[in-house]
């Protein structure tokens, strides 16, 4: 005999949406990321879990100590993102360098990772992938020969071949992170490329 549809529940009054579904934590996932992530060249550290609040904390995160290159303002990570990150940076960045700038990268500027704010800092939206120490903004790129290229001036700039190397390292972000934002997202992303792990997909 069919039963009623239980009646609808309300979710937490701060959380307007529901969040997308997400595997829960896996241990062995875990040591294989970890695994991956040494075999890549990347030094670091595997930190304690944290729980911040109900929502925010930092499960499998580690925090990067060398993976090639500086990488300002770099703070705790989870392991999957530490291992995109460490990817993207050997492999897109300097090649996109060297093919549209002809100079190598010394250093890439962040704005950080961990945060606990929801999602473009609109009260009720849902949590951040930031929140989750799942995210990393990227703002900008010194080279060697001393030059700064950043996501604010020059994705829109009067270079050619800077605004094809911003675009080529967001596409090579799409290829390894599940969420991309860029200028092109939105006013809020007009200064760093917006990087996540989290369960969506975006390529943007
Ligand atoms: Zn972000």
């Amino acid at each position: 005999m069919p039963q009623a549809a239980p009646p609808p529940r309300r979710g937490p009054a701060s959380i307007a949406q529901p969040a997308p579904a997400r595997p829960a934590y896996d241990a062995a996932a875990h040591r294989q990321c970890l695994a991956s992530l040494a075999a890549d060249g990347a030094r670091f550290e595997s930190l304690p879990d944290r729980v911040y609040t109900s929502q925010c904390s930092a499960l499998g995160a580690v925090r990067l100590l060398d993976i090639g290159m500086p990488v300002t303002n770099l703070g705790q990570m989870t392991c999957p993102l530490a291992d995109a990150l460490t990817r993207w940076t050997r492999d897109a960045t300097q090649k996109a360098a060297l093919a549209w700038l002809s100079a190598p990268v010394v250093r890439i500027e962040s704005f950080g990772t961990y945060s606990c704010r929801p999602i473009n800092n609109v009260a009720g939206a849902r949590l951040s992938e930031h929140g989750l120490s799942n995210a990393v903004d990227i703002a900008g790129f010194v080279l060697a020969n001393g030059r700064r290229i950043t996501v604010l001036d020059d994705w829109n700039g009067p270079d050619a071949y800077a605004r094809n190397f911003l675009r080529a390292v967001h596409d090579a972000g799409c290829r390894r992170f599940q969420v991309v934002l860029g200028p092109d997202a939105n006013a809020l992303h007009r200064n760093h490329f917006h990087f996540d792990m989290g369960p969506g997909r975006a390529c943007r």
